[in-house]
This record gives C-alpha cells, structure tokens and sequence, in this order.
C-alpha cells in the first residue's frame, strides 16, 4: 500500500478511527473459524456513511481489496482478509435511528448488536424475530450478509424475511438507497440479492428491520430422551403432523454435560442422551393444543422426562443452556470447528448417524447442537488446531460429512454461508456454469472486484471472472 493512502485515510477518520499498529490489528485477523488467519495492512473503523464513502473512493481507486466486518462471529472465514488489504470494522456505527411502532419497523445502523434492536422496542410489545445463538455478539449488517437464522426462525424465517430496507456503499463509493415499503414492487429484488452476499457486493450501513409483536403466550419445553435417534424422530413426526411449534432445538449428551458443567447450566439431565428443546407461541388454546400434541408425540418416543417452564425465570433458564452451549465447548478442546449443513427433515436421525460416525472413523470428538426443526445441523468438531495430524483429520471430515449430506438431498449451508470455509467444497452442489453466473453477478455490484475478494467462490486469483474447474 503506497505511504501516501494511510494518512489520506485518517485525515478522515482522525486517530479513534483507524488502526495501523501490528498489534492492535492481529485481533481482525480471523472470525470464528480459528485455522484461516491473515493479519490485514490497516484497519478502518469510520462512524458515518459518509466518511465510509469517502474511505472507499480511496481504496478503490488504489485498487486495495476490502473486508467489511461486524462482529467477527461469523463461523465460514467471511470477515477473515485473505492477501492483506484493508478490513473496514462497523462496530462505531451501532445506534438506534428510529423506532416506530405502529408501522412495526426500526432503522438502525448495521453494526448494531443483533439483540439490541429487541431490548429497545420490548416495551412496545414487539421484538426483531431472527435470533442467531451469538445475537448478544453479532450484528445486523453481519446478519444480513449471511443472511442468518437462529432456533426461532423455524417459525418467523431467516433474516430476509426481516429486511424492509439498506443504505449500502459501493466499492467505488457510491451510496445506493433499497427499500421495499410495497408489497410486490417493480423491477429487479436488489434487496433480496444483497442478503446473504458475504460483503462481497458492498457494505450495509442502514438497515430498516420488520418488527414482530410479541405472541399472547410463550410455553418452553424440554423433553429429556434416553436415546438421540428418539429425539430426531419426535423433531420428524412433529413436522410430518403438521404441530406448529416456534422452535425445536436438540442437544446431545456431550453437549448437555458441557453446558451443565458450566455458568450457563440450565438443568439439563446429565444423563439423558439428547434434550429436545420447544417453544410454543400464540393464543392460549393454541398454545395448550400444541403442547398436548406434541407431548403425544414426545412419549411415543420414550422419553425419560417431559418439563414445562412454569415462569419467565424458567424460561430464560432453559435457554441459557442452549444459547452458551457453544462457550461451554471450550471445556471439551480449545477449538471448535462448527459444521452447518441442511438435511431433509425425514432424515434427520440417519445424518446425525452418519456424522458421528464419519467424526469416529477419524477418531474426532463430535457433539450436535442444532436447529433441528429446519433439518439445520451442525456437527461439531473439538480439536486442537496446534496439532497438525489433528486438523488434517477435521478437515477430512468435515469434507465426508458435507458430501454425505448432499448425497442425501442436503445443501452446503443453513445460515454461516460459504466464506472460505467451504468455497471449494462449492462444485459439490454448483457446476461450474452455475459459478459463473454468481460471478457475474459479483461483477454488476463491484466490477472492481476489491469486496472481499477471494470468498465463497473458487477461483485462481481473487477477483478473476472464471471459477476453478474441481473434478466431482
Ligand atoms: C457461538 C456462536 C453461535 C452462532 N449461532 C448462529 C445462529 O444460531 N445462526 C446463525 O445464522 N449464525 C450463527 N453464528 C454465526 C454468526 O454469528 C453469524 O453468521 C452472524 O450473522 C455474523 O455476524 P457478525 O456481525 O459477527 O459478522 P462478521 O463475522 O463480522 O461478518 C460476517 C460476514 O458478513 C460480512 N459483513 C459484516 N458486516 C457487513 C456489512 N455491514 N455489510 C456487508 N457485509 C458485512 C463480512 O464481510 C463477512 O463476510 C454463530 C456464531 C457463534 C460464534
């Protein structure tokens, strides 16, 4: 990067808003996916659209790639440089712009923190419905470029069925203004294109988000099972009888012994081989035939214990277990490599199967805490990334495991996105024609090809036109 492009950058973010010590900038160096890392040459944190703009017409004019970043949650390598270049952090852009609710919408700035916008409008009956485990973490703008889920989206969908309208920066700093105040509105759904892009088609600084008013009643269960195939097949007959929960999350038994032995233990039975965790909303006599039903179907599966939470403190409970479960990992290994994949709902029990077997045959531990309801898993890998023979054999797993999903009439993933983790594991479910036209869709967005170059699709040098060939 030539001398003359940092001091340009900080005359206009001045000292607050730009890192350039070596040290201060290692903590960008990756997000969840632990093995990928790359120290990027500068980090720029602006506070407003406009002195993101002006930042932008800089670097796209020096051709420098960019890698927009929220909290670093994410788990694919999407906020992770891949050759230097600069990382443009939005976490100075977190305020609450408006909130009105009578039309059940929020703008906000796209580094706020996901669960934020719910505290806010709460005494308005309302609340912002995709709930991704890390939403005290992650933030908006991050959410919509991986378009994220969460256990409640089972019920209210994920994160663009929220997304009312962006103000977002081009690469060469243009300011493009999307809405979609109508129901069906003309032209092209650039709204619908942007979410679930990986910041690769420019960076979101303005979100306008739906709000949801908050059900009458909330009932959160949890069925205890002494067997995990038990468990998958209640999540199966409860969708196959057409039951109409909110969320159905289910954990194994590694991952309850986890939890219980940590802060976030939420009473889980130790030694129960998976929990099925519910929620029901709606009505009071909705609620009550949802729980019955499903109850019903709970104990045609055996299960060892059935739980009602009898208050809101109970509640919380219930699920502080299943929202820390990934922190209380870090008690099984220091790394943790979290695999997500979608899998038909009928077949929930033989992948979970097939996974953990996958994960013995490469003598891995594996633990499933997934959004079961959505056929979402995500297969669990602890290991140790400092040994070497170790991550060969995660990744050779993790390999085995998307392609048994697929085989089964899954797909590459329910809410990470693809990133770098699974960019060339992307001809497993795309030919190459259907690569082509991704990228050419890239190349309308940001011709320049500087937004996080490198991502998602594989190709040989970062902003090339044409993807890689894999044999398949
Ligand atoms: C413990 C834990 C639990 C998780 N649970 C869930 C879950 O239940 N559901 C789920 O979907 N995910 C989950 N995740 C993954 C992660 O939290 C989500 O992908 C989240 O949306 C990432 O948000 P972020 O702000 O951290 O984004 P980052 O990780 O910083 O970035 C993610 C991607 O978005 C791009 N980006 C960030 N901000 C912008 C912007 N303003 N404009 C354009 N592009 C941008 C980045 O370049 C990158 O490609 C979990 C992660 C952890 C660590």
């Amino acid at each position: 990067m030539h001398t003359t492009i940092p001091r340009q950058l900080q005359s206009i973010l001045g000292d607050e808003g730009m890192i350039a010590d070596k040290n201060r900038r290692i903590p960008y160096e990756c997000d969840g996916l632990a093995f990928e890392r790359e120290i990027p040459d500068l980090v720029l944190l602006p506070a407003s659209t406009e002195e993101l703009q002006a930042c932008l017409r800089i670097l796209h004019a020096a051709g420098i790639p960019v890698v927009a970043r929220g909290a670093g949650t994410g788990l694919t390598g999407g906020a992770t440089p891949v050759k230097g270049g600069v990382v443009i952090g939005l976490a100075r852009m977190r305020k609450i712009l408006e909130i009105d609710p009578t039309n059940q919408f929020a703008r906000v700035e796209a580094g706020l923190v996901n669960v934020d916008i719910t505290h806010a409008c709460d005494d308005h009956g309302l609340f912002y419905a995709p709930d991704p485990s890390s939403q005290t973490a992650c933030t908006i703008g991050g959410n919509v470029a991986n378009n994220a889920g969460g256990p409640h989206c089972f019920k209210y969908g994920n994160t663009s069925r929220h997304i009312l309208g962006l103000k977002i920066v081009l690469s060469d700093g243009e300011i493009l203004e999307l809405s979609e105040p109508e129901l069906d509105p003309s032209g092209y759904d650039l709204l619908g294109l942007f979410i679930g892009s990986e910041g690769m088609f420019g960076i979101a600084t303005e979100v306008t988000l739906r709000l949801t008013p908050r059900a009458e009643v909330t009932e959160t269960l949890l069925a205890v099972f002494p067997d995990l195939d038990q468990a998958c097949d209640t999540v199966t007959d409860i969708i196959a009888e057409h039951w109409e929960p909110s969320a159905l999350e289910i954990m194994d038994q590694l991952t309850i012994q986890a939890v219980e032995a940590s802060v976030f233990s939420a009473g889980y039975p130790p030694d129960a081989k998976a929990v099925l965790l519910i929620e029901v909303e709606g009505s009071r006599p909705e609620c009550e035939a949802n729980v019955a039903g499903i109850e019903a179907i709970a104990k045609r599966h055996g299960i060892m214990e059935w739980r009602r939470a009898a208050n809101d403190k109970e509640r919380k409970k219930l699920w502080a277990g299943r929202k820390g479960a990934y922190g209380a990992m870090g008690r099984i290994a220091p790394d943790l490599y979290v695999s997500d994949v979608v899998v038909p709902r009928t077949k929930l029990r033989q992948l979970v199967r097939q996974t953990t077997d996958i994960c013995e045959r490469y003598d891995l531990k594996i633990t499933n805490v997934f959004h079961a309801g959505d056929g979402n898993l995500h297969p669990n890998i602890s290991y140790d990334r400092r040994d070497a023979d170790q991550m060969r054999r995660v990744l050779a797993a993790a390999d085995e495991i998307m392609r048994v999903c697929i085989d089964a009439g899954g797909t590459l993933s329910g809410e990470h996105g693809i990133g770098l983790e699974k960019r060339d594991q992307m001809h497993m479910y795309f030919e190459p024609e259907d690569m082509e036209a991704m990228l050419g869709v890239r190349d309308a967005w940001d011709p320049s090809g500087i937004m996080n170059p490198g991502k998602m699709i594989p190709v040989r040098a970062c902003n090339e036109h044409r993807p890689l060939r894999f044999k398949r």
